[in-house]
C-alpha cells in the first residue's frame, strides 16, 4: 500500500504537467506519422523525469522508447500520440499520451525497488496504417512480461472488444466515351463500383453483428459526359476473428468480381497498412486493473456485457497476440459524442477527460505495482486468451 501512495503523491506533482502536455496536443494535433512536435514534446517530459530515450526508434521517424529501471521484467505502455484528419484528438490520444507518461515517470522513483523495468513506447500512427505492427516487426516488445495502454471512450470496460481489420483498396478499369454520342463503346467503370457497393450491401443480411464492411468511392469519374474509365473505392472488413476476416474479405472479393463481370470492367485490389488483429485482453491484468480502478472511485464494467456490435479496431490488437495485454476505455462522459467527432475532442481537455488521465495513469501504476511486488509475472502466461 506504501508504493501506491507514494505513486499517488508522485502523480500529484506532475499532474499539472501532463494537463499541459494534453491541452497542448489537442491545440497541435499532429495525424499519423506526423508527430514530429508532438514525440519531441513527450521525449523531453520523459528524459526529465529520469528515463533514457531512444529516439528517433525502431525504424519509425516519431517512434520513441522511453527505459527506466536495471533489472526485471519488463512492461511496455504503450503511449499513442496521433490525431485525425480534420476532428484533431477525436480518439482523446492526447489523454492516452498524457496517462502513459504519468504512469511511467509516477513509477520511475520506484522501479529498482520492485525489480520491474518499464518502457514508455510512443507509438505512432494508430488511426490509420497500425505503427504498432512495424514496432512489433522491429522488435520493440520482444521479450516484455506485459503491455498495457488506456483509451477514452464512453464506458468503463476494463476488457473492451476490438475487432481485427483488413483495409482494402480497389480499382475497376473500363473504357472511356461520349456519355451520349457513344455510350455503346464505352466499359462503366462508376457502374462497377456501384455495383460492388450495393453487393457489398445485400451481403449485411449474412453477416454477424461484429462484422462490419464500410466503404467509400475515392474516385467516381471526372465528367458526367464521359464515361468513367476508372474508379478507385476503399473498404474496411471487420470482423471478430482472423478466421472470419479470412472469411468476409473472400466474400467482399466475390463483390468485386460479379461487378467487374457484370460491367465488362477489371478490378484490382490492394491491400493497405496493416491488418489489425481483434483484442485479447490478459483476464490477470484485467482483473489486476480493475481492482486498482475500482479503489480510485472508477468501477469497470466487463466487455461481455457490452453490446458486442459497438466495437472499432486497434493495433494493441497485434500487440495483445504477443504480449499479454489490456487496453481498458475510460469514461470521460463525452455522451453524445462518440469518438471521431469534434465534440469528443473538446472533452480531453474537460474536468471529466483529465480525470481519465490521472485514474489511467495510476491504475496502470498500480498494476504493475502488484505484478511486481506480488511477481505475479507467470501467470499472465498460462493464463485464459494470453498469447
Ligand atoms: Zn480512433
Ligand atoms: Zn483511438
Amino acid at each position: 500500500m506504501e508504493d501506491k501512495r507514494r505513486v499517488e503523491e508522485r502523480f500529484d506533482e506532475l499532474e499539472p504537467a501532463l494537463k499541459d502536455i494534453s491541452r497542448w496536443m489537442y491545440e497541435h494535433p499532429e495525424v499519423a506519422f506526423e508527430e514530429k512536435e508532438t514525440s519531441a514534446r513527450l521525449v523531453a517530459f520523459l528524459e526529465d523525469n529520469g528515463f533514457v530515450v531512444d529516439y528517433p526508434v525502431f525504424g519509425l521517424e516519431t517512434a520513441f522508447a522511453a527505459r527506466i529501471g536495471t533489472s526485471g521484467p519488463e512492461v511496455v505502455i504503450c503511449c499513442e500520440m496521433d490525431a485525425l484528419p480534420e476532428v484533431g484528438h477525436a480518439c482523446g490520444h492526447n489523454i492516452i499520451a498524457g496517462a502513459a507518461l504519468g504512469a511511467g515517470a509516477a513509477l520511475a522513483a520506484l522501479v529498482d525497488d520492485l525489480g520491474v523495468r518499464v518502457t514508455v513506447l510512443g507509438t505512432p500512427a494508430e488511426e490509420m496504417y497500425g505503427g504498432k505492427i512495424d514496432l512489433i516487426r522491429a522488435g520493440a516488445f520482444s521479450g516484455a512480461a506485459a503491455a498495457m495502454m488506456i483509451h477514452p471512450a464512453l464506458r468503463d470496460v476494463v476488457d473492451p472488444v476490438f475487432l481485427g481489420v483488413a483495409h482494402i483498396d480497389v480499382e475497376f478499369f473500363g473504357k472511356e466515351s461520349h456519355a451520349a454520342f457513344r455510350p455503346q463503346i464505352g466499359v462503366n467503370a462508376l457502374d462497377a463500383a456501384v455495383q460492388a457497393y450495393v453487393a457489398i450491401s445485400t451481403l449485411r443480411q449474412a453477416m454477424y453483428p461484429t462484422d462490419k464492411v464500410h466503404g467509400v468511392i475515392t474516385y467516381g469519374g471526372g465528367a458526367p459526359n464521359v464515361i468513367p474509365a476508372y474508379t478507385a473505392m476503399s473498404w474496411y472488413v471487420r470482423a471478430a476473428t482472423e478466421e472470419r476476416i479470412e472469411e468476409l474479405y473472400g466474400k467482399v472479393i466475390g463483390c468485386f468480381e460479379a461487378a467487374a463481370t457484370a460491367t465488362g470492367c477489371t478490378y484490382e485490389v490492394t491491400m493497405r497498412g496493416h491488418h489489425y488483429s481483434d483484442l485479447l485482453s490478459n483476464p490477470i491484468l484485467s482483473e489486476l486493473y480493475a481492482a486498482n480502478s475500482a479503489a480510485l472511485g472508477r468501477p469497470m464494467g466487463l466487455g461481455i456485457d457490452e453490446d458486442p456490435s459497438a466495437a472499432g479496431s486497434t493495433d494493441m490488437g497485434n500487440v495483445s497476440h504477443e504480449v499479454p495485454s489490456i487496453h481498458p476505455m475510460l469514461d470521460i462522459k463525452a455522451a453524445p459524442a462518440v469518438n471521431h467527432q469534434k465534440e469528443f475532442a473538446a472533452h480531453t481537455v474537460s474536468p471529466t477527460g483529465e480525470r481519465a488521465i490521472r485514474d489511467g495513469a495510476l491504475a496502470m501504476a498500480w498494476t504493475i505495482i502488484d505484478l511486481a511486488s506480488h511477481n505475479r509475472w507467470k501467470e499472465l502466461v498460462g493464463a485464459r486468451g494470453a498469447p
